[in-house]
């Protein structure tokens, strides 16, 4: 199957990893819509949330705990949206939450994903 986000999974396309375990994988948006534009998806295929099943909701639910705590304390955030896209207005079709620090209340990026990426590894 020709899916970035599989490739991501595999090795076969770099990606800057911020967390991974047996079912998910999260790492630096490569075109964030903010400082810290994080995607966390579950290492099976799956095309969208409709295809999703209860495990690996409750799975990705505890990770993007960790991931809003993590992504909050390094980079000093006061807020942080998650969401993910369906239909015409998602383009990956491989399922996807975007964590969105301090979405509502900045005003867009300010830094390279490079930088955001030392802060939040560090
Ligand atoms: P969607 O609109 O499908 O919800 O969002 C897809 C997201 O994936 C976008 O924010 C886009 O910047 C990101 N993206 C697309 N291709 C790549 C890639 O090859 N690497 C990384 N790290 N992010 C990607
Ligand atoms: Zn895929």
């Amino acid at each position: 199957m020709d899916c970035i986000f599989c490739k991501i999974i595999n090795g076969e396309m770099p990606s800057k990893k911020i967390y991974e375990d047996d079912l998910v994988y999260a790492f630096m948006d490569i075109d964030p819509t903010v400082d810290g534009h994080v995607l966390l998806i579950p290492k099976k295929h799956y095309t969208d949330f409709t295809e999703l099943d209860d495990n690996i909701i409750i799975h990705m639910h505890k990770v993007r705990k960790e991931l809003t705590k993590l992504l909050m304390d390094k980079l000093n955030a006061k807020a942080l949206s998650i969401s993910f896209n369906y239909g015409d207005s998602q383009v990956v079709k491989h399922f996807h939450m975007h964590l969105l620090p301090n979405l509502l209340i900045s005003d867009g990026v300010k830094s390279s994903v490079e930088e955001i990426y030392k802060k939040i590894s560090n």
